[in-house]
């Protein structure tokens, strides 16, 4: 199956690519009111999708957006997307949008929302940044407050989070950082970042202004049970400047290593070994950990 001849689940439906359309009075489209999720399957198994179908919902709570499934039936059909497109590896985008409404803000006018599931591929960075590491940059676009619109909901609002990609663009390198509250690290523009000095990890605490990353989760699960400690705890600039290594994390970016920060190099310029250590070791439990679209094992490593 092509890239275009992908089926696109969309209320109930299955349409081919250039037929699965939305109405421009969809809220979603004039607004961005809407949630998300970017989901990854590796040889069949989607990876966390509880976890990701959890966040899905924490973020339409919070939004008062009514989802018409339950949670096990939405992991049931986004399981069912992956086999319709006959993918092993994917890249799984699930919407959730207010839906067709009037040209007012009124959510109320949104009598359903519009449900969609994309199952594609995805390649955020080459290949060899993986082996050689990133150059990134902090950016004067800061990421949004909790108190203004919370990051920890991953809404269809990501402005802000396009503004610091411009940024990273215009700089020529592959990925930006932006600061959060009170000018701490947040994260960056589609990932969440850690810091490595005298062997801890640091990770900003999601009420700097990050996304909660199922990845992030992950990691820390990861290190933590080879033996290192990570701590939840803001840092600035200048520690990521002196750490001894400088990575991020996320569905479309994996475990990517940052060898150099606003022209500084991290570390020794090189791939930290413990980022290193656990892009090994993610790779491992991607396969293992989350629910297999086509039946077989379903194994929770934890
Ligand atoms: N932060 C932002 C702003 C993101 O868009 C993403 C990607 N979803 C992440 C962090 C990483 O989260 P996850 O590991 O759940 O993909």
């Amino acid at each position: 199956m092509t890239a275009d001849e992908r089926w696109v689940f969309i209320n109930g439906e299955y349409k081919r690519k250039e037929e699965a359309v939305v109405s421009v009075f969809d809220h979603g489209f004039l607004y961005g009111d809407g949630i998300f999720e970017g989901i990854r399957v590796y040889d069949g198994n989607i990876f966390r999708l509880k976890e990701h179908i959890e966040r899905l919902y924490d973020s339409a709570k919070s939004i008062l957006l009514h989802l018409p499934y339950t949670r096990e039936e939405m992991e049931d059909l986004v399981c069912e997307a992956v086999r319709k497109n006959g993918l092993r590896d994917a890249y799984i985008r699930l919407v959730v949008s207010r839906g067709p409404g009037d040209l007012g803000l009124d959510p109320s006018k949104c009598k359903s929302p519009n449900v969609i599931i994309i199952v594609d591929q995805v390649r955020l960075f080459a290949r060899e940044m993986y082996e050689k590491g990133i150059s990134v940059i902090t950016v004067p676009t800061r990421r949004n407050i909790p108190d203004a619109l919370d990051p920890k909901i991953k809404s269809l609002n990501y402005l802000n989070n396009i503004l610091v990609r411009i940024e990273a663009n215009k700089a020529g390198v592959a990925e930006a950082l932006m600061l959060g509250m009170n000018g701490y690290v947040a994260e960056g523009s589609g990932d969440n970042v850690f810091i490595v000095k005298r062997g801890v990890l640091y990770t900003p605490p999601c009420y700097i202004g990050a996304l909660e990353g199922v990845t992030r989760n992950a990691i820390m699960e990861l290190a933590e049970k080879l033996g290192y400690v990570v701590k939840e705890q803001p840092f600035t600039r200048h520690d990521v400047y002196v750490a001894d290594e400088v990575f991020l994390t996320g569905t479309a970016a994996e475990v990517i290593p940052v060898v150099e920060v606003d022209g500084r190099s991290i570390g020794t310029g090189v791939p930290g070994v413990i980022a290193k250590q656990l892009m090994e070791e993610f790779a491992k439990v991607v396969k293992v950990d989350g629910i297999h679209a086509y039946g077989g094992h379903q194994a929770q490593v934890r």
